[in-house]
């Protein structure tokens, strides 16, 4: 089912708002519509898990950026957090089955593993693009493009 970007997002950030287990500021700015649509299920889980990730990775309460753009002949979405961050030699793992960062509050959280490398695999099917920037103890940046 074809859904707007910026429809899909304020969705989302609304069910994460009602189910988050910790206080969530939301900061989202997505200026002008674009002429794109996405795959709701498949797009809305990759905003899903990248929205997750932040609030489960963060100390008592965390802000969250999302900021949506028409770049080039696509569409970029850039996750930001002010959580625990992710040391610079993991930074390219968290992509892989199974990766967890061994440090940090791995174990007051739970998971799998699997959410970001789910999220690689279905941007680039969908001929995209996804990267991370992260300081440990500052926060992260998730950022991932997809073609319209
Ligand atoms: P799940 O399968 O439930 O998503 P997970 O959250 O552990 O489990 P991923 O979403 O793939 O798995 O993330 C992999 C690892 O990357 C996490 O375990 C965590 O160590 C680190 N990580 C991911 N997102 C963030 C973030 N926003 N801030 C800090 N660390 C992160
Ligand atoms: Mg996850």
């Amino acid at each position: 089912e074809p859904v707007q970007p910026v429809e899909l997002v304020q969705e989302l950030v609304a069910r994460h708002q009602l189910r988050a287990p910790k206080p969530v500021h939301f900061q989202v700015s997505m200026p002008g519509a674009v002429p794109v649509c996405f795959d709701r299920l498949h797009v809305g889980n990759v905003i899903s898990n990248l929205i997750d990730n932040a609030i489960k990775y963060s100390r008592e309460q965390v802000t969250i950026g999302i900021r949506g753009e028409a770049e080039g002949q696509g569409w970029r979405l850039t996750v930001t957090d002010d959580g625990i961050g992710i040391p610079r030699t993991y930074q390219e793992a968290v992509f892989d089955q199974f990766f967890r960062v061994p440090t940090g509050n791995l174990h007051a959280v739970k998971g799998f593993g699997l959410g970001l490398y789910y999220v690689r695999q279905v941007v680039e099917r969908h001929g995209g693009r996804i990267e991370v920037r992260s300081e440990p103890g500052q926060g992260s940046e998730f950022s991932f493009w997809l073609p319209a």
